[in-house]
């Protein structure tokens, strides 16, 4: 892999986080699994709390809309007096592995996993992994001047608790800020020229770094500059991808315009 001259318009990198600053596995064999292995000790841990309550009640709520579904796992009422609270919460766990295994993305269910999540992240059980050339290559580029931002399909919460409590410590002034799928989605060109309004200034200042073709593509279609990130466990490339792209394996590849 070569070196990556950064073109002398860029001001600002915005960064995606799983396969570029981050592992792919991290979510999928750290945070998912977390879930599944936690959700009964902390159902009971946190039971009395109104937050925990309200999660309950919204997965309840959502239970219902989904008794026709294959598998379904209804969730009695607790509040009636019908069953007893050993039961309910069972149920909780049974319902959220069932929506789990179906890689469902309810709101009931991603509320609870968000709470899960914070609460993981604030107690040290969990952290936030980012590769170890990120954050030397960060520190620089802000150095030289640059704006960094973060575009993750993951909530801005999730992007702030990953980066607030990482393995290399609160990373949170690293950044000038963050945007998820509320300003559009990745793969689409309009999300582009939308966050280079938002950050006031005009694509050709952008570039962005990420795993997957199809969003540098639609970064590219709005102005912004694009190099492709290989990482460990990254979907391959094709050789057609490899040639129509910059590509880089880490971020140390990266090399600023000299200012002389
Ligand atoms: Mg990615």
């Amino acid at each position: 892999m070569g070196r990556l001259a950064v073109p002398p318009t860029v001001t600002a990198f915005l960064l995606d986080i799983e396969g570029t600053t981050t592992p792919i596995t991290f979510v999928k064999d750290v945070l998912f699994p977390y879930i599944k292995d936690n959700v009964k000790e902390y159902l009971h841990k946190h039971w009395e709390e109104e937050q925990c309550q309200e999660d309950v009640s919204q997965l309840q709520k959502q239970a219902e809309i989904d008794a026709h579904l294959d598998g379904f796992v209804p969730i009695p009422s607790f509040s009636d007096g019908t069953a007893d609270l050993q039961t309910v919460v069972q149920a909780v766990v049974d319902n959220v592995h069932w929506q789990m295994s179906l890689d469902r993305k309810t709101t009931a269910l991603k509320q609870l996993q968000g709470h899960m999540w914070k609460s993981a992240y604030v107690s040290a059980q969990v952290k936030g992994e980012v590769y170890e050339d990120v954050v030397p290559a960060i520190r620089k580029w802000r150095e030289a001047g640059m704006k960094v931002y973060i575009y993750s399909s993951g909530s801005i919460e999730a992007q702030k608790l990953l980066f607030g409590y990482s393995i290399e410590g609160d990373l949170l002034k690293l950044f000038d800020g963050h945007f998820d799928t509320t300003i559009g989605h990745k793969v689409e060109s309009e999300s582009y020229r939308n966050i280079a309004k938002c950050i006031k200034c005009s694509p050709e200042n952008i570039l962005f770094l990420t795993d997957i073709i199809k969003e540098a593509k639609a970064a590219e279609e709005a102005g912004a500059h694009v190099a492709v990130v290989t990482r460990p466990g990254n979907a391959a490339l094709t050789d057609e991808e490899k040639s129509k792209y910059h590509i880089i394996a880490s971020f140390s590849e990266i090399a600023l315009p000299t200012t002389q």
